[in-house]
């Protein structure tokens, strides 16, 4: 099954009417990875009907509040419901001490771990693969301290070919490690080469957010070629000098960033509250990338290797 992207939340600073802060969960392999937690997180997974008691790992790009004012009422609830399994905290280092301090000030018991990954806004690092994911964070010229992340299915195992496996009367012990791409060898010496035993399987698919930043071009070398990439689009370009004032993109350059790193599509949000009507927001940036939509809440993309698809739920 292919990645899915669910948008919770797609407002700037403030929320409004019809939007909630930045939020959204990846749903890739077995996992699911909540991006961002701002204000009201919990309800929107309430509204949309999504469950948070698998969602294992959280990344948060940046302490501006629109992006982790509601990570601690979610932690507190999973404690409330009684979670066992660990919590894997991704962002700046201060939010391990704001984290600790409301745990301890709160008289929250938590039977369940919290594992904190430090983001480094100097350069793109690693953090984390398991069976599903790879993760790295990536920097971002926002503010204060602001990473993006780059998250891609972890390598897939080679398909195997049952006739050829037949015919060479390889037995069912060496599947897992033919599968994995490695020779047969036979009793007799006789090397099979994998590429008669197997196929390719399926490509890796690879998402991108783009949390708060200024217009960057060095964005790209981080993020090329990805199958979805979420940008930031807080304004339009008449208001190009106020986003970069405050480290933030327009539409336009939000998808001047998509065309310059060759992404496959391209989703934009963060919406300023003054625009109660996002079309002239995707025209604009549907002029310099066609692929783009809105990170409306409650839309569900699905993340191909090809085309991409566009799924309203
Ligand atoms: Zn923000
Ligand atoms: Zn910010």
């Amino acid at each position: 099954m292919n990645p899915e992207i669910y948008i919770l939340g797609s407002s700037s600073a403030t929320p409004t009417r019809e939007r909630h802060p930045s939020s959204q969960i990846l749903k890739i392999g077995s996992e699911k990875i909540m991006i961002d937690c701002g204000e009201g997180t919990q309800s929107q997974l309430i509204r949309f009907g999504i469950r948070h008691t698998n969602v294992d790992y959280i990344c948060i790009s940046h302490l501006h509040g629109d992006h982790y004012f509601g990570l601690i009422g979610l932690i507190s609830t999973m404690g409330l419901i009684g979670r066992k399994q660990d919590l894997h905290i991704i962002g700046p280092p201060p939010l391990k001490q704001i984290i600790d301090m409301q745990i301890i000030h709160g008289g929250m018991t938590l039977k369940f771990d919290i594992k904190f990954y430090p983001t480094n806004p100097a350069r793109q690092e690693f953090i984390l693969r398991n069976a599903s994911f790879e993760l790295s964070s990536f920097p971002l010229k926002h503010r204060i301290h602001c990473t993006g992340f780059l998250i891609k299915e972890s390598k897939k195992e080679r398909h195997l070919n049952m006739e050829a496996v037949q015919m060479y009367d390889i037995p069912m012990s060496f599947f897992k490690s033919i599968k994995r791409g490695e020779h047969f060898i036979a009793p007799d010496g006789r090397v099979i080469e994998n590429a008669l035993l197997t196929s390719d399987p399926e490509p890796c698919k690879s998402f991108a957010y783009c949390s708060d930043t200024i217009f960057d071009p060095e964005i790209v070398d981080y993020i090329k070629g990805v199958n979805t990439l979420y940008h930031e689009s807080t304004y339009m370009k008449n208001n190009e000098e106020r986003a970069s004032l405050y480290f933030h993109s327009t539409a336009e350059q939000a998808a001047t960033i998509a065309r310059m790193a060759e992404v496959g599509h391209l989703i934009i949000g963060h919406f300023s509250s003054r625009y109660d009507q996002l079309e002239p927001l995707l025209e604009e940036a549907r002029e310099v990338f066609p692929d783009t939509d809105l990170a409306e809440e409650g839309e569900k993309f699905e993340i191909t290797a090809k085309k991409r698809m566009l799924i309203h739920s």
